[in-house]
């Protein structure tokens, strides 16, 4: 039984050295129903080579200028290794006597850029954007207000909260705000626009959704673009998006954190402290994000996102040459939405060559092609001419 248990040395360096030569073979079928008798780990490890590894979609291919999912840094891959075999439970510090510092540590280092005082992780924006908008109901606000640009996890958290959502055209119209939190995007998910931060000012609670943009403000050359996003009462950051992050990890952040906190914190007996925000268990992915910050810095990191934000520009300039094609606007954020005069976007994506991947999105009405720079090794040329070369 301890086998299972035990650092196996010999399968596990195999495991990573499958990661650079897993087969691209036909995926064996699996079992359709449970299995009563195991394959032994080391069978499985050749069993889901060909699908997990071979088989995935490649993140940091030159082809892949498409969505908001980056490649990750190997770092990561360690840590994930790491934190897998020592399964803490930030829950309780009984469960993860170190793993809850680090987490604080992480957080310490990236709040101030926000001008956020602290915060937490959460496996993702939509929890994040839930624990913002809750923190602003218990601070009294009954109405959830925000624009077309929204994600769609804010009117999940209003429902979900019980709260009224008010969408809204744009943040210049002359409404009340009166008991309402004003959920402000940075980043917009199908075009990457940035609204107004300084929007909304007579609201309750002002929200920042930063899950996309947020990691600019670690840029010297892009930090400005997020200016104002110090005077929010909360802000979101997905760092699974442009802070190369596995998946899931994100963080809410608040201006002040202590009386967020209590706001959204439940006690329970066997808890040495209170359970704060939304999840119970919950793991250390605070530790590959501390780890690719303490490897390669603020401007390691943010010398990847500047890097992305020329891809994107350097796209755009390619686009601009071709006579059949056309770019939206001036991408804001890395997220350059084009399409081909002649070929409906979902066309041209269907007709794509097998290493090319866009993303596509409907913009008032129209649907357009997406291409968002998460992908630092993403290559512009290509990802054009795949286009282009369509007719
Ligand atoms: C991706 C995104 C979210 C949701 O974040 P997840 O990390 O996918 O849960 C929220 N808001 C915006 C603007 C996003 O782009």
């Amino acid at each position: 039984m301890h086998a299972a248990f035990a650092v196996n040395t010999e399968q596990l360096c195999r495991a990573i050295s499958l990661m650079a030569t897993a087969p691209d073979t036909a995926t064996p079928e699996l079992p359709s129903g449970l299995p009563d008798l195991g394959l032994g780990g080391a069978q499985t490890l050749d069993a889901l080579a060909p699908s997990v590894l071979a088989g995935a979609r490649d993140l940091g291919a030159p082809g892949f200028f498409a969505h908001m999912d980056p490649p990750t840094p190997w770092i990561t891959w360690a840590m994930q290794l790491w934190t897998s075999s020592q399964n803490q439970n930030l829950l309780h510090p009984d469960t993860a006597p170190k793993a809850r510092d680090i987490e604080a540590r992480v957080i310490d280092w990236l709040a101030p850029s926000f001008g956020m005082s602290g915060g937490h992780m959460t496996p993702g924006s939509t929890v994040a954007n839930l624990t913002a908008i809750w923190a602003a109901r218990e601070a009294g606000a009954h109405t959830v207000v925000s624009t077309r640009n929204a994600h769609l996890s804010v009117a999940k958290a209003a429902h979900l909260l019980g709260m009224f959502h008010r969408p809204i055209r744009d943040w210049d119209a002359a409404i009340s705000l009166d008991g309402c939190c004003a959920v402000i995007t940075a980043g917009a998910t199908s075009t990457g626009e940035i609204e107004p931060l300084d929007a909304a000012s007579g609201a309750l609670w002002r929200h920042v959704d930063a899950a996309w943009a947020g990691p600019l403000r670690l840029s010297d050359s892009h930090r400005h673009l997020l200016d104002g996003i110090e005077r929010a009462d909360s802000v979101s950051v997905s760092a699974h998006k442009w802070l190369f992050q596995p998946k899931e990890s994100a963080m809410v952040l608040f201006a002040d954190v202590v009386a967020a906190h209590r706001s959204v914190s439940f006690g329970a007996d066997y808890l040495a402290v209170p359970n704060v925000g939304v999840l119970g268990s919950h793991g250390a992915s605070a530790v590959p994000l501390l780890a690719t910050l303490l490897a390669y810095g603020r401007q390691g990191v943010a010398g990847w996102i500047d890097h992305s934000m020329e891809l994107a520009a350097r796209l755009v300039r390619q686009i601009d040459v071709e006579p059949d094609l056309e770019v939206r606007t001036v991408p804001q954020a890395g997220v350059v939405n084009w399409r081909h005069t002649s070929i409906d976007a979902g066309e041209v994506q269907r007709q794509l060559p097998s290493d090319v991947f866009i993303s596509t999105t409907i913009i008032d009405g129209d649907p357009w092609l997406r291409s968002v720079a998460a992908n630092p090794m993403a290559d512009p040329q290509r990802v054009v001419a795949a286009v282009a070369g369509l007719s």
